[in-house]
C-alpha cells in the first residue's frame, strides 16, 4: 500500500481553536493513504442539491480530516436533521406546528431538562475514525451506533502506532486505579518511549515476516507463501491505529459524549470526544448549547445530597460523619459545588 505524507493543510487551526488540551497533538503530521486524499478532494468538490435541512457550519468542515492524537483523525462523513428535526418531532407528541427559532430553543431545553429523548434520536451522524486499537476497545463499548472497521483479514494493516507525547506519560495514579497520576521525567521516561516504540515496530516487523509482505504491498521472499492476514495480525501492538466508520443517532452520540469527554476518561478518547463536541456544536447549535448547559456542566444531586445542600444554605453546620454519605460521594458533591474548605 503506498502511503503519501499529507501536511494538514486546512482550516484546522479554526476547527481546534476552542478544544483544550489536544492542540499539540494535532500539529502531528497526520498520514492519510493516497486513496483516502482523493476521497477527500472528491467528496468535498461534490455539491449536490438537496430538499432536506443542512447545517451550514458542519458542511464547511464536511469530510475534512481532523487531526487526533499523532496519526488518528476524526470526520464527519454523513449527517442527518438538525436542530429544527428535533423540534419538529417533538411538536408531534404536542400536536402543533413549527414555530420560532426562540421558542425552539426553549423547547430543546425543555426536552433535554426532563430527559424527553427521543426527539433527538430523529436526527444521526456519520463519522470517519481513525484511532489506536487500545481506544476502539473502550469506544466499542457504546453498543447504540452502528460500527464498520478496517477488516485486518483482509488488509494489511498501516505500519503507524500511537506513541504518547512526553506530558502524556504519567505515572499510575496512587488516588484513582483507573487514572494517571504525576508525568514521569527524565530517563524513566525516555525508556519507556523507547519500549513502546521498539515494541511496536518489532512486532510490525514480525507481522510483515510472517505475511511475507512488507507495508508498501512488495514481497519480502519469493518463495515462500504468507501468513493468513487474519492470523498475522495477533501479535500487532494495541498501540496500532484502526479505523472506522461510526454512525449512531444524536441522542446517543451525546451519551458517548457526555462519558467520554468528561475529564474521568481517559485522555486519549476524550481527544476524540472533544473534536466530536466540535462537530455537534457546528451541527446542532441549539442542541449543543443545551447540553453542555443542563448534562456537561450540569450535575446530578442524590436525595441525601439535596437535605445535605439545603441544610448548608440554611446555614447549619454539616459533617461527612453524619450526613449518610461516604466520603467519596461527599467529596464528589463538596467539589461539584466547590465547597473545598469541607472536603475529608
Ligand atoms: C470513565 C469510564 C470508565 C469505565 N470503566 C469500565 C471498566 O472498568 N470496565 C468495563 O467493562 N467498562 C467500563 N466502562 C464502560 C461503561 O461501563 C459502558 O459500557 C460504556 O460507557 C458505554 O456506555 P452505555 O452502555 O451507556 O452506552 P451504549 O452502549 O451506547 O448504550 C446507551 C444506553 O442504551 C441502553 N442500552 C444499550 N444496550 C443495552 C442493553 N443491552 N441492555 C440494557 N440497556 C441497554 C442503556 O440505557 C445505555 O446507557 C467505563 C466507561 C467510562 C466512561
Amino acid at each position: 500500500m503506498v502511503i503519501t505524507k499529507f501536511v494538514y493543510r486546512h482550516s484546522w487551526k479554526t476547527n481546534l481553536i476552542n478544544i483544550k488540551g489536544i492542540i499539540r497533538d494535532s500539529i502531528a503530521i497526520m498520514k492519510l493513504t493516497r486513496e483516502q486524499s482523493e476521497e477527500i478532494r472528491n467528496q468535498q468538490s461534490q455539491s449536490n442539491k438537496t430538499k432536506r435541512v443542512t447545517a451550514p457550519e458542519l458542511e464547511k468542515i464536511l469530510y475534512e480530516a481532523m487531526p487526533a492524537l499523532d496519526h488518528g483523525f476524526v470526520r464527519v462523513v454523513d449527517y442527518m436533521g438538525d436542530d429544527t428535526s428535533i423540534v419538529q418531532s417533538a411538536r408531534v407528541s404536542y400536536g402543533k406546528g413549527t414555530k420560532q427559532v426562540s421558542t425552539d430553543a426553549g423547547l430543546i431545553k425543555y426536552l433535554m431538562r426532563h430527559w424527553h429523548s427521543t426527539p433527538f434520536e430523529m436526527c444521526e451522524i456519520k463519522y470517519h475514525i481513525k484511532l489506536p486499537i487500545f481506544i476502539a476497545r473502550q469506544w466499542i463499548r457504546h453498543r447504540t451506533a452502528n460500527v464498520n472497521e478496517y477488516s485486518a483479514r483482509y488488509s494489511i494493516l498501516d505500519k503507524e502506532f500511537y506513541l504518547p507525547t512526553s506530558e502524556n506519560l504519567a505515572a499510575q495514579s496512587t488516588s484513582n486505579r483507573q487514572g494517571r497520576g504525576d508525568v514521569l521525567e527524565g530517563e524513566q521516561a525516555k525508556e519507556v518511549l523507547e519500549l513502546l516504540k521498539n515494541d511496536a515496530e518489532r512486532t510490525y516487523g514480525n507481522y510483515e515476516t510472517m505475511l511475507n509482505e512488507r507495508y508498501d504491498g512488495s514481497t519480502i521472499d519469493e518463495n515462500k507463501k504468507g501468513l493468513a492476514r487474519e492470523l498475522a495480525r495477533m501479535n500487532l501492538t494495541l498501540n496500532t491505529y484502526t479505523q472506522w466508520y461510526w454512525k449512531t443517532d444524536l441522542l446517543n452520540l451525546m451519551n458517548f459524549l457526555r462519558l467520554r469527554a468528561d475529564h474521568h476518561a481517559q485522555y486519549e478518547i476524550r481527544v476524540y470526544a472533544d473534536i466530536m463536541l466540535d462537530t455537534l456544536k457546528k451541527w446542532v447549535p441549539i442542541t449543543y448549547e443545551a447540553f453542555m448547559n443542563y448534562r456537561v456542566g450540569g450535575t446530578e444531586v442524590s436525595a441525601k445530597g439535596k437535605i445535605i445542600l439545603k441544610k448548608l444554605i440554611k446555614g447549619e453546620n454539616i459533617l461527612m460523619e453524619n450526613s449518610g454519605l461516604s466520603k467519596r460521594e461527599w467529596n464528589e458533591l463538596m467539589e461539584a459545588f466547590d465547597l473545598k474548605d469541607k472536603l475529608i
